[in-house]
């Protein structure tokens, strides 16, 4: 359709190469698409492997166009079809994120030239993941609005950018090892071990800092700034981030993709188990009575920790779902051996209908929309921790890296909707301890308090996101004053400030 006979405007979106990206983006491409089927034209980009997992699982009404570009990951030492970071070892991520970088050229034809010439109208926006800054070199050239999309929340966001630019655990001398952050108040303080492995022994002129301080300060030149949250969730948060980037941020979120039993997984991830046999088998347990375990698309506790976790959730008492994969260090893509798991464990849970292991990929959003699951073992990704906050569900943190210590630190600390239970991947797990927790969350005292705050969570982004006749949740709101500054072109004001 040629966008210039029917005033149709086109926004290109390019997310990281990772599902905790990929799938928000997408769910933001969605919700503009539904809302504005006649005044946007959505269209998603991503590298070849990416394109066709969305493409297999994207319903064909979707409104969102989907655009390939051409990826050479081995360029950059990545092996044969890792395109994200879900495919790769830990040793090799940041490979994925110096070869998404090598995407401008491919980028800059697409949004300049191809997209123009087959649509009739050029693009008027780009969104672009917080890790692409490069982008708005893209968008300056070409004249067009650029808004930069954190996939984390507004506290987590604004302490990761914080990190990477002033390297503040460097300077941990007390003797508990704790240290402050440049432009947080005084009393913020965190522990090394709330360091993420990817900042740990870095300098100056280390090639990570390099890259992800000009990502960041990029992102801060950019026209806006979308953030998966919403205002009310997390005030301090969103409104710490407004005044570290100087950049407007609008709080859009939570931008959640829709709960669904199809059986492709989102965004086209294979599944480990059919959605109907999951809930099936939640259907036949009480209310709240499962707890839910899994760390998200690309990590995993490490080989002892596996055991120990398992030992643990045996000494519970407790029902639970388990997503398992390899654990860290090994090939994530690789068969599970029947050595990570305590002899006879999972034929044990097995039997006593206690259990039910998903190999790698679950369908998560309908087992935590489900009744029966009472909490959430998570790395507190931001995509879960949302998706457990939305349907009420309080969680087990445990971080591992990225911006998860942070969002665990505020979830516990100002939410009281979560209990750390461990941190990383070097601590060992004591069983009892897991057992004791789990029971803590899903027990009567402190774990009835965390549901009454997460009950009050979900109230919160029930609002946010509500739309009812002419009246929007500050979400909604905050989305479509986005969408008229780009339209307009006018400069933006977010709704993230105190
Ligand atoms: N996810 C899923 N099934 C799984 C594991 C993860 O659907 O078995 C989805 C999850 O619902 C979330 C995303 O993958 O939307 C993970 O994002 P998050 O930010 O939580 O963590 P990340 O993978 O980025 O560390």
């Amino acid at each position: 359709m040629a966008v210039g006979t029917d005033r149709r405007q086109h926004i290109v979106l390019l997310p990281f190469l990772a599902q905790g990206h990929i799938i928000p983006f997408l769910a933001l491409a969605r919700r503009i698409a539904q809302r504005h089927p006649g005044r946007f034209t959505l269209t998603l980009v991503s590298t070849p492997l990416n394109v066709r997992s969305l493409r297999s699982s994207l319903p064909p009404d979707s409104g969102v166009l989907l655009r390939e570009l051409p990826f050479r990951g081995a360029d950059h030492g990545l092996p044969p079809g890792a395109e994200g970071t879900d495919s790769v070892s830990h040793g090799l991520l940041f490979k994925v994120f110096q070869a998404s970088a090598s995407l401008r050229p491919e980028f800059e034809g697409l949004v300049a030239e191809d997209i123009p010439r087959e649509d009739g109208c050029p693009p008027i926006c780009i969104i672009a993941d917080v890790f692409m800054g490069w982008t708005v070199h893209v968008a300056r050239q070409l004249g067009v609005f650029h808004a930069a999309f954190s996939t984390c929340g507004g506290f987590g966001s604004a302490v990761y950018f914080a990190m990477w630019l002033h390297l503040p655990h460097r300077h941990a001398a007390s003797e508990e090892d704790e240290f402050g952050v440049p432009s947080f108040p005084e009393t913020f303080r965190l522990h090394l071990s709330q360091t993420s492995p990817a900042l740990k022994n870095v300098h100056d002129q280390d090639p990570r800092v390099i890259f992800f301080r000009e990502q960041i300060t990029l992102c801060c030149s950019s026209d806006a700034m979308l953030c998966n949250t919403a205002k009310a969730l997390e005030p301090t948060g969103t409104a710490l981030l407004q005044k570290n980037t100087g950049v407007p941020v609008f709080s859009i979120g939570p931008i959640l993709p829709p709960v669904t039993r199809s059986s492709a997984g989102r965004a086209g991830k294979v599944l480990g188990i059919a959605p109907e046999a999951c809930i099936e088998w939640l259907d036949a347990h009480p209310p709240r009575s499962v707890l839910y375990v899994s760390f998200g698309s690309q990590n995993s506790v490490s080989a002892q920790q596996m055991l120990q976790l398992a030992a643990g959730l045996e000494a519970s008492g407790r029902s639970f779902i388990w997503v398992i994969r390899p654990p860290f260090g090994f090939d994530l893509k690789g068969q599970f051996r029947a050595e990570w798991l305590p002899e006879g464990f999972e034929e044990r849970v097995r039997s006593s209908g206690r259990g039910l292991l998903v190999r790698d990929w679950a369908p998560q959003l309908e087992i935590l929309a489900h009744g029966s699951v009472g909490a959430f073992m998570s790395h507190c990704g931001w995509n879960s921790t949302l998706e457990s906050l939305a349907r009420g569900v309080p969680l087990i943190g445990w971080p591992m890296a990225a911006e998860q210590f942070y969002n665990v630190k505020m979830l516990e600390e100002e939410m009281g909707v979560c209990v750390e239970l461990a941190r990383g991947l070097v601590q060992e797990v004591d069983p009892a301890e897991v057992g004791r927790v789990v029971g803590m969350v899903m027990g009567e005292e402190k774990g009835k308090e965390m549901r009454r705050r997460a009950a009050e969570a979900a109230e919160v982004i029930r609002v946010a996101t509500r739309e009812e006749g002419a009246e929007k949740g500050p979400s909604l709101a905050a989305l479509e004053a986005f969408l008229e500054s780009v339209q307009k072109g006018t400069p933006a004001t977010g709704n993230a400030a105190a």
